[in-house]
C-alpha cells in the first residue's frame, strides 16, 4: 500500500465497518483513512482516488448498509473533522463530521431556527447535506448558504449553496462536503425548543428509534408513502434471518440483534417483490448500500 505514504497515523487495514454504522452490520473496509482536519481530509481523498481502489465516503454510517463481505474499496471518513461549530450573526458554520444533534443542540442554545426539523436523525453534517436529510417539516438544503468542498485537483472549494440541486433525500453533490455555512432565523431559544420537542415527540411515536436501522429504507416516491404500501401488503413484522420489518414504522428495515447484510438485501427483496405484485409500484432504496446494488 505504498499510496498511503504520509497517511500512516490516520490509516487503518482490514478496518470493520459494522461498528461505524446504525444497522450494526457489514463487513471491513480494505483501508479506512481518519483525516484530522479539512486540509488532511483533502489530501485524504486524493491519496484514496490516487490508489486504484474506489474510494468512498462515510460519515455516521446512518443511511448506509454493509455487505457482509465488506468493501475492497478506500473508505474517508469524516468522523474527526467533529470540532466545535461557530456561530457568526444569525449563521452557524460547522465541520462535516459534527453529529446531526450537536449542531441542533447549538443552534438551539444560540436561539437560531432552522435546524428544528433536524432533530432525532442521527449523522452527521456532512452525509445530511448530502442527503439533504430532513423530514415533512423543512430540509437541511433551505439553510445551507454556503458549502466548502474537496475539490478535483485535492483542494478545498467553496461553493454558494444556491449552486446544488437540492432533492428529496438527494443532491448534485458528488464531492467530499468539509464544511458548511448555515443560514438560520433568529428566535427565542424557548421557541426553538419547543418546536424541538413537539417534532421529537413526533417521531418517538412514529419510528422505531430504540431498534438498529438505518432509517426509511425505501424512497417515498409514489402518491402513497412506502411505509404505508408495505403496510397494507401485510408486511409489517415480516422478518428474514435477523432482519424484520418494523412493526412501528414499516419503511424501517431492523436488525433484530444478529441480521446479516444478505438478511436485510433478501427481506428489501422480498418487500419489493410483495409492494410490486400488490400495487405494482417498484420501491427503490433510499439506503445506499456498499458495494451498490444497482437498485
Ligand atoms: C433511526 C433513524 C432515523 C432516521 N431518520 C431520518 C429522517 O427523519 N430524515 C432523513 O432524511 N434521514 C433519516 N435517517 C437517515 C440518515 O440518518 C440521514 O440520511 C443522515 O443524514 C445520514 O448521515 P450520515 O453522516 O450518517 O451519512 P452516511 O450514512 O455515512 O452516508 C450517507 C451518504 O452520504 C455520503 N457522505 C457522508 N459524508 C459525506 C460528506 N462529508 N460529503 C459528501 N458525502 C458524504 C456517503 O458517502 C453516503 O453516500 C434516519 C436514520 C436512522 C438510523
Amino acid at each position: 500500500m505504498s499510496w498511503f505514504r504520509g497517511f500512516e497515523a490516520i490509516l487503518t487495514r482490514e478496518a470493520p465497518l459494522a461498528c461505524r454504522t446504525t444497522f450494526g452490520i457489514g463487513g471491513a473496509a480494505e483501508a479506512l483513512l481518519e483525516p484530522r482536519d479539512a486540509q488532511e481530509f483533502a489530501e485524504a481523498w486524493g491519496a484514496a482516488r490516487a490508489s486504484g481502489r474506489p474510494a468512498l465516503l462515510l460519515g455516521g454510517g446512518s443511511n448506509l448498509l454493509v455487505a457482509d463481505a465488506g468493501v475492497r474499496a478506500v473508505v474517508v471518513t469524516t468522523t474527526r473533522l467533529s470540532g466545535a461549530p461557530e456561530r457568526r450573526g444569525s449563521r452557524i458554520v460547522a465541520p462535516a463530521g459534527l453529529p446531526l444533534r450537536a449542531l441542533a443542540r447549538y443552534a438551539l442554545d444560540c436561539g437560531l431556527s432552522g435546524l428544528e426539523p433536524l432533530v432525532g436523525i442521527p449523522g452527521t453534517v456532512g452525509g445530511a447535506v448530502r442527503m439533504n436529510a430532513g423530514g415533512r417539516h423543512g430540509t437541511i438544503g433551505r439553510c445551507v448558504e454556503r458549502l466548502w468542498c474537496v475539490a478535483e485537483d485535492g483542494g478545498l472549494v467553496e461553493r454558494p449553496g444556491a449552486e446544488v440541486r437540492w432533492g428529496y433525500r438527494e443532491t448534485s453533490l458528488r464531492e467530499p462536503v468539509a464544511a458548511v455555512e448555515l443560514k438560520l432565523t433568529p428566535e427565542t431559544p424557548e421557541a426553538v425548543r419547543e418546536r424541538t420537542r413537539a417534532i421529537l415527540r413526533e417521531k418517538a411515536q412514529a419510528q422505531p428509534l430504540g431498534k438498529r436501522s438505518a432509517g426509511c429504507f425505501f424512497r417515498n416516491s409514489a402518491p402513497e408513502p412506502a411505509w404505508r404500501l408495505i403496510a397494507d401488503a401485510g408486511l409489517r413484522g415480516h422478518r428474514v434471518g435477523g432482519a424484520a420489518v418494523s412493526e412501528k414504522h414499516a419503511n424501517f428495515l431492523i436488525n433484530l440483534g444478529r441480521a446479516t447484510a444478505a438478511d436485510v438485501l433478501s427481506l428489501s427483496g422480498a418487500v419489493r417483490a410483495r409492494v410490486r405484485d400488490r400495487w405494482g409500484i417498484v420501491l427503490e432504496h433510499e439506503v445506499h448500500c456498499w458495494p451498490q446494488t444497482g437498485n
